[in-house]
């Protein structure tokens, strides 16, 4: 199979898409890029990678860091996860407070908000210095010391969080949060402020899609927890459209508000795409669209 010639063909028909959605405004930082970017990377295990588009531009990852967050703070013994947290697909907008407050400070899952809050809380015990450690994982998993935070898009969340600070104080109110709210959730802007383009975002996942061993060899998971975060993946990665995606593209993966998606397929490839504009769920209208046409094309998805 021609691969770059079906990421060529997926370019040619996402750029022929009049309505590309709308980026996220709700931090004002990221209301300036422009919807007209487009990049897909694709990295298989045995070293081979393509792409097409802007895929080496950088851009905010988001919420596709939180599967970076959680596969660090599993990566520590006792480390709480399974007692402050569930993993239940939430049903609900990623920045949903409702059934927090219902089911008493425990998220349904690491992905939804309150969940990757708790996620950084743990990361804040644990980290010596959170921010820098963090990035130093991130640097040291895909081999790349360029990447770094986006320190205007941290602070604009920062200025406007506000929901985001409802979930931590909700959490502290039910005893799940053990660190300060200013704290845990600097650490939370910062982490999801991460940016970087396709190509390293291909290579921070590959210990996803390669049973725990990071682009340079080494192991940073066990095979369980890959197991376990995969799992997680599929069944929210994407909120309240974890079940349309599962349907349209087939693979477990997270995307973000910055319109990044990342995915993948064990022991394959991974795959991750950047278009701005969102659909009503938040997820880049255009990245689901590339997906489903690539898992479609080539038949690669876990089903
Ligand atoms: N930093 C964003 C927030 O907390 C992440 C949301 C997302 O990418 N879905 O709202």
């Amino acid at each position: 199979m021609d691969y770059q010639d079906i990421l060529n063909e997926i370019y040619e028909k996402v750029m022929s898409f009049k309505d590309r959605g709308i980026p996220a405004s709700y931090i004002p930082e990221l209301a300036h890029v422009n919807p007209e970017n487009f990049g897909l990377h694709l990295r298989f295990n045995t070293g081979e990678t393509y792409g097409v588009g802007a895929y080496h531009t950088k851009f905010s990852i988001q919420s596709i860091s939180k599967a970076l967050s959680l596969a660090l703070a599993s990566s520590f013994k006792n480390n709480e996860i399974l007692k402050r947290l569930d993993v239940e697909p939430s049903g609900h907008p990623f920045n949903q407070l409702a059934l927090l407050e219902i089911e008493h400070g425990i998220p349904r899952n690491p992905f939804i908000n309150s969940g990757a809050i708790v996620i950084a809380d743990i990361l804040v015990s644990k980290l010596k210095n959170p921010k820098q450690d963090f990035l130093d994982y991130v640097r040291d998993i895909t081999g790349d010391d360029t990447i770094d935070y986006d320190y205007k898009v941290a602070q604009s969340e920062k200025d406007t969080g506000h929901k985001n600070y409802a979930a931590a104080h909700l959490l502290e109110s039910f005893g799940n949060l053990k660190n300060d709210v200013n704290e845990v959730l600097d650490f939370y802007f910062h982490q999801c402020s991460l940016h970087m383009s396709c190509t390293q975002i291909t290579k921070a996942f590959y210990m996803f899609a390669n049973r725990g061993k990071c682009v340079l060899n080494k192991t940073r998971l066990t095979e369980q927890r890959v197991k376990r975060i995969n799992a997680i993946m599929l069944t929210c990665g994407f909120y309240d459209e974890a079940g349309e995606f599962a349907f349209e593209v087939g693979l477990p993966g997270k995307s973000g508000v910055g319109g990044g998606i990342a995915a993948l397929l064990p022991e394959q490839f991974v795959i991750s795409v950047w278009s701005p504009g969102l659909n009503k769920r938040g997820n880049s209208k255009l990245g689901m669209l590339a997906l489903e046409q690539f898992t479609s094309k080539t038949q690669l998805s876990i089903f």
